[in-house]
């Protein structure tokens, strides 16, 4: 393993991944803002979260977001504020119209051209679903949505870490059936299911399966996403969530990333908002306590991201049932 000089400034902790043995850091900073990408926008937030010291950084071909950050990484390095970009852990992720066997090296390259970077830290399949080839929207259509190759497509992935394109591989938005065929048949096990997490989906059985495996479960819309992105105020709204934060003085967003935290999870968080972006990396000084935590475990459970407000917008319901396989 290449070592990984300064990945902590913020001291946020770092897990060291099974697979591959990387160091990856806790919290990492989500980049989807689609459907309105402002490139100039995305660069400045992620320039100010090198600033503020995030060193982990989220992104996907379907996001735009690959090219702004590659910008933001040279910006860094040239004012000096990371050494280069190896105090970075940068993850991207294949859109479903790549994954077939043939494709995923040539996406991965495209994404490594767009981000100007010679290897990418974290590879993930995002979605367990292929689709035509050629498209990329979201919501996927039904009509363009084919099985998945899961064996080839992952043998293509294992290529991506083999020719050092990619340091590590994995996941996203694979429920425990699917996760149990790519571990199964895998030469390489994935290191990361990167799926929702948050305390109104708190994915007990998913969380500790990946546990059990060795695979880092990493949470996304652990706020409830962006509205215009699939997801919910259902989360920051919350009353269970807000009267714990009154009363420790902290906001509903740090309750949730700190409790996702604490579930021993690598957390996601998107802001693109200054003040926010810090506030959401002071989580690591201080903890919940025992009543607190059960209090969220008692929260009534339902799916935020591409839940039911979204489908009813944009369904149809198999659709979506196909990617979730109906799990809890
Ligand atoms: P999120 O982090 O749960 O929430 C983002 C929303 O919360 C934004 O509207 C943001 O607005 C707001 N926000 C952030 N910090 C806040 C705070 N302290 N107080 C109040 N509001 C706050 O949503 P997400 O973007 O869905 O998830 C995070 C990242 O996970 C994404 O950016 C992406 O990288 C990844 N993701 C992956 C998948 C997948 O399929 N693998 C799906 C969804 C997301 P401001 O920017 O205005 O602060």
């Amino acid at each position: 393993m290449k070592n990984q000089s300064d990945l902590t400034p913020a001291s946020v902790p770092v897990a060291v991944l099974k697979s591959s043995g990387q160091k990856i850091p806790l919290l990492g900073f989500g980049t989807a803002a689609f459907p309105n990408v402002d490139h100039e926008v995305v660069k400045a937030a992620v320039l100010e979260a090198i600033k503020q010291g995030y060193r982990h950084f989220d992104t996907a071909t379907l996001y735009y977001s690959e090219e702004p950050i590659g910008e933001a990484i040279a910006e860094a390095v040239s004012q000096g504020l990371i050494k280069s970009r190896e105090d970075l852990f940068i993850t991207t992720k294949l859109w479903c119209s790549d994954a077939h066997p043939g494709l995923v090296l040539p996406a991965l390259k495209n994404s490594l051209k767009k981000i100007k970077l010679d290897y990418i830290d974290l590879y993930l399949i995002h979605w367990p679903v292929s689709t035509k080839p050629g498209t990329y929207e979201f919501p996927m259509k039904k009509e363009d949505f084919m099985p998945m190759d899961f064996k080839a497509v992952w043998a293509d992935m294992e290529e991506c870490q083999r020719k050092g394109l990619a340091r590590s591989i994995g996941v996203s938005n694979f429920s425990c059936k699917k996760l149990s065929f790519i571990l199964a048949n895998a030469q390489i096990p994935p290191d990361v299911n990167q799926v929702e997490f948050n305390p109104l989906w708190q994915q007990k059985k998913l969380r500790e399966f990946c546990e059990a495996n060795g695979v880092l479960l990493t949470a996304y819309s652990v706020l409830g996403a962006l509205v215009s992105n699939g997801g919910s105020n259902k989360v920051m709204e919350c009353e269970q969530l807000k009267e714990i934060a009154r009363a420790k003085g902290k906001t509903v967003a740090q309750i949730c990333l700190r409790w996702a935290y604490e579930q021993g999870v690598c957390v996601l968080a998107k802001s693109f908002n200054k003040e926010r972006m810090k506030e959401n990396l002071e989580i690591f000084d201080w903890e919940l306590t025992e009543e607190e935590s059960k209090k969220i475990d008692e929260i009534p459970q339902s799916r935020g991201y591409l839940g039911e407000d979204y489908i009813s917008e944009h369904g149809p319901y198999e659709t979506f049932e196909e990617l979730w396989d109906g799990e809890l």
